[in-house]
């Protein structure tokens, strides 16, 4: 089981919408995928057709909960499976506070889980928190989305910096899984000057595939469906595809 954290303290930048298209995708190329939502907002699991408000079954139950029976739900999807959050979520941080494992406690949930899943894709909030740190620190490798915006790179420094810091204390088998550059608009001169800054600053660990600024990426959440179903003739959708591709191809390399 491989375990990959999508995590950027900015928001808006495209880690929902990564995680859901990527889970998707991978999913359809037969892996068996899981999703967890760790940011309270809970737009994956929406953004997949779920009512989250008023769910007991969220990621904030099974982690702060005994019950070893599997939170993982069902999508619309074969293969795809959700353990969505809700606002219950942004209580975690307090009810672990005093608890020495609470950089862990992801990690340990997870092991349980090990035999059900090829991909557990972790959708991280828009903070550095104790959540983001637990997901860091289950995680084997964290994928990078990056807005082609004027500020991409702003708050990055910070972002590699935790990435460290959780490598030296808490995980030292943490790796970059790659930088994804997203909505990007090829008619704006800015958007390919970022694209070249980023990929001098990273390298090889920038995806080759962008993703476009595409409207269908951002009506597909609110049918609850991914964009392989809602358009998978969009630019998105086959910047997406193209993308899992590329992440499976990159395994069978490593392995
Ligand atoms: P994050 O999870 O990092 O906060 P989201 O994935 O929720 O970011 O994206 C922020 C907003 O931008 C959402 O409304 C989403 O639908 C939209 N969006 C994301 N990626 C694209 C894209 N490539 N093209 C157009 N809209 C996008
Ligand atoms: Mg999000």
């Amino acid at each position: 089981m491989k375990v990959v954290a999508l995590a950027n303290q900015k928001g808006g930048v495209g880690k929902t919408t990564t995680t859901i298209n990527l889970g998707a995708y991978l999913a359809n190329e037969g892996q068996r995928v899981l999703i967890i939502d760790i940011d309270p907002q809970g737009n994956a699991g929406s953004g997949l057709g779920l009512n989250i408000a008023e769910a007991k079954n969220t990621i904030y139950h099974w982690l702060i909960g005994t019950d070893d029976t599997s939170p993982a739900q069902p999508t619309n999807q074969p293969n795809l499976k959700i353990i969505p959050a809700n606002i219950d979520l942004s209580g975690f941080e307090i009810d672990v506070r005093d608890n020495a494992n609470r950089d862990f406690v992801l990690k340990d949930r997870l092991k349980t889980l090990a035999n059900d899943f090829d991909f557990v894709l972790i959708d991280c909030p828009p903070s550095l928190g104790i959540l983001t740190i637990n997901a860091l620190t289950a995680a084997n490798s964290v994928l990078i989305p990056l807005q082609c915006e004027y500020f991409a790179l702003e708050g990055l420094t910070q972002l590699l910096r935790i990435i460290n810091l959780v490598r030296t204390k808490l995980n030292t088998a943490l790796e970059i899984e790659g930088v994804l550059l997203t909505m990007f608009d090829a008619r704006t001169r800015l958007a390919s000057q970022v694209v070249q800054d980023v990929r001098e600053h990273f390298k090889k660990q920038v995806y080759d595939v962008i993703i476009p600024r595409n409207v269908k990426l951002s009506e597909a959440p609110s049918f609850g469906q991914p964009i392989s179903v809602y358009d998978p003739q969009s630019t998105g959708a086959i910047a997406y595809k193209t993308l899992a591709k590329d992440l499976l191809s990159r395994q069978k390399v490593a392995v």
